[in-house]
């Protein structure tokens, strides 16, 4: 065998001895990204171990204003590669409304100590991190025949003032409209009447991958309760601050808001 041969053999052998690790979906601000290598390896994210499944996928998702660079750190059979990647900047729309009245834009003192209990509750579930495997499937759609208002890391302007982004996506429907789980999971939080998101569910899908449905009339699932994707969980609603029935659906990788328009195939 020529020496060029033998080069070029060795070439094409060399990234075997290397990690394998694939990523589905973009390194760009607000996605969620799901990552395969070999089962037993050892990954972090930024320096954070996340949890990794017996055939090797892990799962974490980029916020909405992140500008650093993404370090992920795999170790196996103490080797050890990083890998860095760049995040895409994403364009955020501004988003003004006008003439809300004033306690729906700065909520009254008598409601601070709910509003704190209902996010200590909403916190709680988002930062479960139990070793379901749910998040490696693909996400669907919650509502047919809906029309997108609102979506991810909208700037808001309400009544001039600059308030939080919406981190959601929204679905105007028409109140009682029947709610599809958009994957499997388990409940953990299921409320019908918290101050800003109203009837509320949280899911958990494993590995801190939590989606939340917000505004719902009915609220058909329990806490505890498996859900299969598909699955009516409850109905449309405008319940809690809301100005008219829609589905505000979130998605969440531990704290980090992600835009839930990175899983879903929107038309
Ligand atoms: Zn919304």
């Amino acid at each position: 065998m020529d020496s060029k041969i033998i080069k070029i053999i060795l070439f094409l052998l060399i990234p075997l001895n290397s990690y394998a690790v694939e990523f589905q979906g973009s390194f760009k601000q607000g996605s969620f990204i799901l990552g395969k290598t070999i089962p037993t390896s050892k990954v972090f994210i930024d320096k954070t171990k996340v949890r990794v499944t017996k055939d090797g996928y892990f799962a974490f998702g980029i916020g909405r204003d992140r500008k650093n660079n993404i370090l992920i750190k795999i170790t196996n059979d103490g080797k050890t590669e990083i890998i860095e990647k760049k995040v895409l900047k994403k364009e955020y729309k501004i988003q003004r409304i006008d003439g809300l009245p004033k306690k729906q834009v700065t909520p009254p003192k008598e409601v601070y100590d709910r509003i704190k209990a209902d996010n200590v509750l909403i916190g709680k579930a988002r930062s479960i991190n139990s070793d379901l495997t749910f998040f490696k499937e693909k996400f669907k759609v919650p509502l047919k025949n809906s029309i997108i208002t609102g979506v991810y890391g909208s700037q808001r302007i309400l009544n001039g003032k600059p308030r939080r982004p919406h981190y959601g996506l929204d679905f105007a429907s028409a109140e009682g409209t029947p709610i599809k789980a958009m994957l499997d999971g388990i409940v953990t939080l299921a409320e019908n009447d918290l101050y800003f998101t109203g009837g509320t569910i949280i899911f958990d899908h494993g590995h801190g991958i939590s989606t939340l449905y917000m505004h719902l009339k009915d609220v058909d699932v329990k806490v505890g309760q498996k859900i299969k994707q598909g699955d009516k969980i409850g109905t449309v609603g405008k319940t809690g601050r809301s100005t008219g029935p829609h589905l505000d659906i979130r998605l969440n990788w531990f704290d980090v808001k992600l835009d839930p328009a990175s899983v879903l195939k929107l038309n």
